[in-house]
């Protein structure tokens, strides 16, 4: 009853969600995989939806625990990390595993999982489209873009270590890319 794991990383404007969204409307029994977060919901964000918040403490006990497959510290006191609980609740049900999490984060559960896992890094086509997404998407403040920006040039030089790297210039072509990628791994 093992499904595959497929990965995605990005940096953060790149459109790695809206990809996902629509690809988990499709079917292909994939199921996304809840990460916990240290970091305070945004906006309409639920607890048990998006992610599993919780506090700092509450996010080492867990790591004092062995209970993560990989965390990171993503941003500075932002911790992020793949619960094993997680991965294990989707397998059972016979799904395929979605992760939306760092390049960090991808290459190690990619070595964990081998054959099993396909890793996509979304590339935005510039910097600057980068920066008007995160603008245009009214989420973050000024300051949290120009951080995740700051980040962006140094997560793209990990793209060449992912399996498949889709540029998301036009939309309707990245996603019909991103599908036939996962049909083609899905089998
Ligand atoms: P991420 O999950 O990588 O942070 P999102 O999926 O939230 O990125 O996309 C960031 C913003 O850019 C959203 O407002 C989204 O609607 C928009 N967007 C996504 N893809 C494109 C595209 N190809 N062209 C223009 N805007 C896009
Ligand atoms: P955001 O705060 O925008 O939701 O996410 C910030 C970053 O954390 C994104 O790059 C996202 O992919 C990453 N992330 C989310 N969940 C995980 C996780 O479980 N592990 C790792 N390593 N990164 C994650």
């Amino acid at each position: 009853m093992n499904g595959k794991l497929v990965i995605f990383s990005a940096p953060s404007g790149s459109g790695k969600s809206t990809i996902i969204n629509h690809l988990l409307k499709k079917g292909y029994n994939l199921e996304f995989s809840i990460s916990a977060t240290s970091r305070k919901p945004r906006g309409s964000e639920r607890n048990g939806v998006e992610y599993y918040f919780l506090s700092p403490e509450e996010f080492k006990q867990k790591i004092a625990g062995n209970e993560f497959i990989e965390y990171e510290e993503v941003y500075q006191d932002c911790f992020y990390g793949t619960l094993k609980s997680e991965i294990e609740r989707i397998a059972q049900k016979g799904n395929n595993t979605v992760l939306d999490i760092d390049v960090k984060g991808a290459a190690n559960v990619k070595k964990q999982f081998g054959e099993r896992a396909l890793s996509i890094f979304i590339a935005p086509p510039s910097i600057e489209a980068l920066r008007e997404r995160l603008i245009n998407r009214k989420t973050d403040t000024m300051e949290a873009i120009e951080k995740r920006v700051a980040k962006a040039s140094y997560e793209m030089t990990f793209a060449k270590d992912f399996d498949i790297v889709i540029v998301n210039d036009d939309l309707q072509t990245a996603l019909a890319d991103a599908e036939n990628v996962l049909k083609n791994f899905l089998g």
